[in-house]
């Protein structure tokens, strides 16, 4: 028994999907080109889609599980079970309008004309501010619209907001914050819960590795208990006693987001020869 993973077979999900994986030691015997691939060394099996089929197909079971844009899955609207946020993808769907032009509101977009491949989700947010206009669905490149004369407005994923810029639009608006998630089929049977279960054991190892730091440093142990006491580690710190009397060696575990600060901190209390290292995997 394999789980069947649908990934983007290329485009901005592709090297990000392949690379998690494998930060989480599953090998993928080449074969990218294909349709297929297996995992030499855990029980799954790729499949390489479009990123807009990969809803559909994990309805309908032929996959189990997949990785997609949120911005897809709610686009689609597809029966299937948002499980888990992956952390890379990261985009927003927003309105874009010319740079001249003010968005003093959803009213603004009353009787527009507006260009998007997210024609259910650009309605529903229509709906919820009950204003009338008109969509014309358009599969790519839908920032050419307004200069074309096709549309007055555009709805579309955005990151830097570089593309809409040279466009000659401004993000107005945004209306979903999306990044990669892990769908699964409804009602997954127990065989393939049980290789996801293990599978989002080791996602999980290693994003919390990725938000964490391991620091080693020197104290003089007349600032050992303030210099603890700085350092929650995962139970408490490590200290070993350095070869130079008074002094000693104290390693733990840090939180990325209060890294500099707490340098900052650990600095002004005596500690010297700071080390940083990152983590490649955590288990709590
Ligand atoms: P496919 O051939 O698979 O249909 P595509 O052209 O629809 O590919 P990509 O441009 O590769 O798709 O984008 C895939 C996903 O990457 C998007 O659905 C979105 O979730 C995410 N993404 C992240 N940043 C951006 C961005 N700046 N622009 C577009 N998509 C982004
Ligand atoms: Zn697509």
């Amino acid at each position: 028994m394999r789980l069947k993973l649908a990934i983007q077979k290329s485009g901005r999900l592709h090297d990000d999907s392949l690379r998690l994986l494998k930060e989480c030691g599953i090998d993928i015997e080449n074969g990218v080109n294909k349709l297929k691939a297996e995992a030499t060394n855990f029980p799954i099996e790729l499949f390489f889609l479009r990123d807009d089929d990969i809803p559909q197909y994990v309805e309908d079971g032929v996959a189990d599980i997949g990785f997609v844009g949120e911005n897809v899955v709610y686009e689609k609207a597809k029966k299937v079970e948002v499980s888990y946020a992956l952390g890379f993808g990261k985009c927003r769907l927003s309105f874009g309008v010319r740079k001249n032009e003010n968005f003093d509101g959803p009213s603004f977009l009353t009787n527009k004309k507006i260009a998007t491949s997210y024609p259910v989700l650009v309605q529903s947010y229509l709906n919820q501010h009950h204003i009338q206009a008109e969509i014309h669905e358009i599969s790519g490149s839908v920032e050419i619209a307004p200069g074309i004369g096709l549309a007055d407005v555009i709805c579309d994923l955005v990151s830097s907001g570089s593309t809409l810029f040279m466009n000659g639009l401004k993000e107005a608006e945004t209306i979903l914050e999306s990044q990669a998630v892990l769908i699964k089929k409804v009602g997954l049977n127990e065989a393939a819960t049980a290789i996801l279960e293990k599978l989002l054991f080791r996602i999980e190892s290693v994003k919390k590795a990725k938000k964490n730091k391991y620091v080693l440093l020197n104290a003089p142990n007349e600032n050992l208990d303030k210099i603890i006491s700085l350092l929650p580690g995962m139970k408490s710190p490590t200290v070993v006693a350095l070869a130079t009397p008074g002094w000693s060696s104290v390693h733990s575990v840090i939180a990325e987001s209060d890294f500099w600060e707490l340098i900052e901190q650990l600095k002004a209390a005596g500690a010297e020869g700071i080390l940083v290292v990152p983590i490649e995997k955590m288990i709590l």
